[in-house]
């Protein structure tokens, strides 16, 4: 079997070894032959392009993703073409769309924040009156990593993205933390679901994740369970499916958005779980028998580097991470650093949660500074 993966970035890349020991082809259609998923990059072309991607989806089995931007319309000229798309677009249409998303969440009776669909400043105005002066404002489409996600106070404040078209308001939640919910879905409907997680996020992005979520009631276990089971069924996923949630003080649990693809809240489970989310999903994708999500370890601690020391020299920095921290997994992207970027992770796992936390950020911080 072959499976062909679009977008050349980390996410690709740690899906190779799970092909490889799987017996399974991979191949990627990468933005560029430098991709961080180089090493299985075998076309290289825009993936907005659906000339491009046809002409890839031809030499493979099933297509699936790396990422969510691939647009509606070249996942149904691929559909209507006979390609295998896991997930398929109406699935990937909730990752894509944020409003699409609230409003099928609302449809079937998915907690989540109060929102709108606001299109200027005075529907703004309206909602920020009924949200207690506070919202949490969001471009439908094309976010990710907290661009497009703003927190205003003000009618006005928002003024200058309601040029493509309306926006996403919603109450600024007063979480008392994040926690992700992973689980994988083949398309026959067996369902496997992980551990819940506690995400970390530091301006908009992921920065660490324990595995499972410390200190979780069995009610706040069960909820974020059950929910990502309806939404893997109810929206046909195929492949991971990532709910990212609010907790509350009052221990409710509310829905942020979804990924339909491995996800960094995932990445532990490749050192820390029975089967990883890279083979997870394309056992998924191939509908194939899903494999066992449990835990290896009592405790996960994932932390990730986030753009590498300042004068760019990684590779320097390598040695005396592996050398301090020998039971620290590193997973380096082979991408380049620069401020704030993602080019890397460190997993550590063992009987006491703050001893594998302290091990990944040393390790971390060996290969920062
Ligand atoms: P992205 O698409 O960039 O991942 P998210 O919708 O996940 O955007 O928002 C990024 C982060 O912003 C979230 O992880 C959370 O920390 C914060 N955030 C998002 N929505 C809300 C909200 N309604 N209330 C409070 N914080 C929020």
């Amino acid at each position: 079997m072959r499976v062909g993966v679009i977008g050349g970035g980390q996410l690709a890349r740690m899906m190779v070894p799970a092909a490889v020991e799987l017996g399974i082809d991979i191949a990627v259609l990468g933005e560029s032959a430098e991709s961080s998923a180089r090493i299985a990059v075998t076309a290289v072309g825009d993936h907005t392009d659906a000339a491009t991607v046809l002409a890839f989806a031809r030499g493979v089995d099933v297509v699936t993703f790396d990422h969510e931007h691939v647009p509606q319309q070249v996942l149904r000229a691929l559909v209507d073409a006979g390609v295998a798309v896991r997930p398929g677009p109406e699935a990937l249409l909730h990752a894509q769309d944020k409003l699409v998303l609230r409003e099928r969440l609302a449809a079937l009776g998915v907690p989540q924040p109060a929102w709108a669909g606001v299109e200027d400043a005075a529907g703004l105005g309206a909602f920020l009156g009924s949200a207690g002066g506070a919202a949490v404002v969001k471009t439908p489409r094309g976010g990710y990593d907290g661009h497009g996600v703003r927190v205003v106070r003000e009618a006005h404040a928002a003024d200058d993205w309601f040029a493509d078209g309306p926006l996403l308001a919603e109450e600024l939640v007063p979480f008392r933390r994040e926690l992700a919910q992973l689980v994988a879905r083949r398309p026959s409907g067996d369902v496997a679901v992980w551990p819940l997680v506690e995400t970390v996020q530091g301006d908009g992005v992921c920065r660490e994740v324990f595995a499972p979520a410390p200190r979780t009631s069995a009610r706040v276990e069960r909820v974020a369970r059950e929910i990502a089971h309806t939404l893997a069924g109810a929206l046909d996923v195929t492949g991971v499916l990532a709910v990212e949630l609010f907790e509350t003080e009052d221990e409710r649990v509310l829905v942020n958005e979804l990924a339909m693809r491995p996800h960094n809240s995932g990445h532990w489970t490749i050192d820390g779980a029975v089967t990883s989310q890279f083979e997870q999903h394309l056992r998924a994708v191939l509908d194939l028998p899903l494999g066992d999500p449990s835990a290896r370890a009592p405790w996960s601690a994932m932390v990730n580097l986030l753009g590498g020391p300042a004068d760019g020299d990684l590779d320097a920095r390598v040695p005396r991470a592996m050398a301090d921290q020998p039971a620290a997994k590193l997973h380096l992207y082979g991408k380049a650093p620069r401020p704030g970027r993602k080019i890397g992770h460190v997993t550590a796992t063992g009987d006491d949660l703050d001893d594998a936390v302290y091990a990944a950020r040393a390790a971390v911080t060996l290969l920062q500074d």
